[in-house]
Parts: C-alpha cells; sequence; structure tokens
C-alpha cells in the first residue's frame, strides 16, 4: 500500500466510522501515515489505535460505555470500494462539494487522490481517471 491510499482510506473510514477528518488527526501528517506504513500497519489497525489512545466512539454502531468495538479489515476492504463509488457520484468535474478546486496526486493503479485546496474544508476524495475526464 502506498501513502496516497493509506491515506484515503483512512481518511474515509474515519469520516465513515468516527465523523472525524484526516486532517483533525496525526495521520493528515504525511510523515505519521509513512511510519506507520514502514511498520507494516493497515488502516484499520492504526485507527483502531487512534480510537483508543482519543477514546474515540463510533457514529456508525452503538457501543456501550466501555465497550469499543474494533474496526476489521473487512472494514477496510468495504471502505476501498465504498469511496470509490461515492466520488464516482459526485466527481464529474472536480470540484469540492464546497465549490472549491482540488488538486490531486495520481496513484499506481491510475485512481487520483484529490485533496479540497480550500484551507478550512480540506476534504479528500478519490476518483477514476475515466469520471475525471468526464
Ligand atoms: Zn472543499
Amino acid at each position: 500500500m502506498n501513502l496516497e491510499n493509506f491515506k484515503a482510506i483512512c481518511s474515509y473510514m474515519l469520516q465513515k466510522h468516527y465523523g472525524i477528518q484526516l486532517v483533525d488527526t496525526h495521520y493528515g501528517k504525511d510523515s505519521v501515515c509513512q511510519r506507520e506504513l514502514a511498520y507494516d500497519i493497515r488502516p484499520h489497525e492504526a485507527l483502531n489505535e487512534y480510537a483508543e489512545d482519543f477514546a474515540a466512539l463510533r457514529i456508525d454502531v452503538q457501543e456501550r460505555p466501555g465497550q469499543r468495538i474494533a474496526l476489521t479489515i473487512a472494514d477496510e476492504q468495504a471502505a476501498m470500494s465504498e469511496a470509490l463509488s461515492v466520488v464516482e457520484a459526485t466527481s464529474s468535474c472536480m470540484y469540492c462539494s464546497c465549490g472549491s478546486k482540488t488538486r490531486y496526486l495520481v496513484m499506481k493503479d491510475r485512481r487520483q487522490h484529490h485533496t479540497c485546496m480550500n484551507r478550512s474544508c480540506r476534504r479528500e476524495f478519490i476518483a477514476t481517471d475515466e469520471t475525471a475526464h468526464a
């Protein structure tokens, strides 16, 4: 897994499961993500660690007090495919939902990792080559 994929998946899972933006966590920093990748830590493992350290609560499932429902590899795989389908619906032009333009990195599989240029938004999403030129 490369850095862009790692960040994109963390970003999607943080929003879906915890309602947190990637930039509001230390995973917004490339150096932190690179360290996790160097130790072969997968996004769901990294986020479980984050939830533990910061007592983050799931928004997609009901956790009883003191109980922690950990993210799994299945959640991570779902994030990979869901992240793509969400973007396909919204990426007919490469503007963020806030109206600002995005900048993007092209990943090895030709998908594009977009980041909103609006400093107070910074939304990240994945787009395919075809949707980008549609
Ligand atoms: Zn935006």
